[in-house]
């Protein structure tokens, strides 16, 4: 039985998925070790049965922590290579709006929350992906992880046999950004996007689990695939 535990924090929801085996999916902003620590504690998992910290893009709100997290895991943390150097250079990234509010609010909110969130701590990736899926077998889940490159060039997606589909910014899901599941109001290439939106739902995906906000049935965002 796969137990799938949200790690809420701040405007980020990311993910532990534990079955034979724990993954974490995207670490936050940084600074947030000391919380995902008590949500380990409190979810009764040790920390070292984390094993991969797969992150499912380079932006400074999914990779802010990974650092932290995996000096408390001893996980090893993926990352896409196109994606890699924002982490292991300490690249503050966020990509451009693609409707009103999103260039407004990246325009008006850019410098404050980059003067705020200061440099993501820089770490190496250990496992780097490329444009193949990887099976998290080995890892103990039923599903793999899939190339879904749109909102950045190097975003990836954690599609599980039981159609939940772990999906990053491919989807947005909460204010301030939109007030029901959409395409994300930041992208690098909204077209690709959409390509990897037909991908995972290929596979199966059913439930998808944004990086902010609630969990929604895939039915939600197929009319914005057109
Ligand atoms: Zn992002
Ligand atoms: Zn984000």
């Amino acid at each position: 039985m796969t137990q799938i535990i949200p790690f809420r924090s701040g405007i980020n929801t990311c993910y532990i998925v534990k079955d034979r085996g724990a993954v974490l999916i995207d670490a936050a902003t940084p600074g947030q070790g000391q919380s995902f620590s008590k949500l380990l504690s409190d979810s009764g998992i040790r920390p070292e049965e984390i094993q991969l910290i797969i992150l499912t893009h380079g932006d400074f709100d999914h990779c802010g922590s990974a650092k932290e997290i995996q000096e408390l895991t001893g996980a090893k943390i993926v990352l896409h290579e196109k994606d890699r150097t924002y982490l292991e250079e300490s690249i503050f990234h966020w990509p451009e709006g693609t409707t009103a509010w999103g260039k407004i609010s990246h325009t008006l909110f850019m410098p404050l929350v980059k003067k705020l969130i200061g440099k993501i701590p820089a770490t190496k990736v250990d496992i780097v992906m490329d444009d193949n899926d990887l099976s998290l077998k080995e890892y103990g889940l039923e599903g793999k992880i899939v190339y879904t490159p749109g909102h950045t060039y190097g975003s990836i997606s954690v599609v599980l046999e039981s159609g939940d589909a772990f999906v990053g910014c491919l989807a947005h899901n909460r204010p301030p950004f939109v007030f029901r599941p959409k395409l994300p109001i930041y992208a690098m290439n909204l077209e690709l996007l959409k390509e990897s939106w037909i991908k995972v739902i290929n596979m199966g995906a059913a439930t998808i689990y944004p990086g902010h906000g609630n969990s929604f049935p895939v039915e939600k965002i197929t009319k914005y695939l057109n």
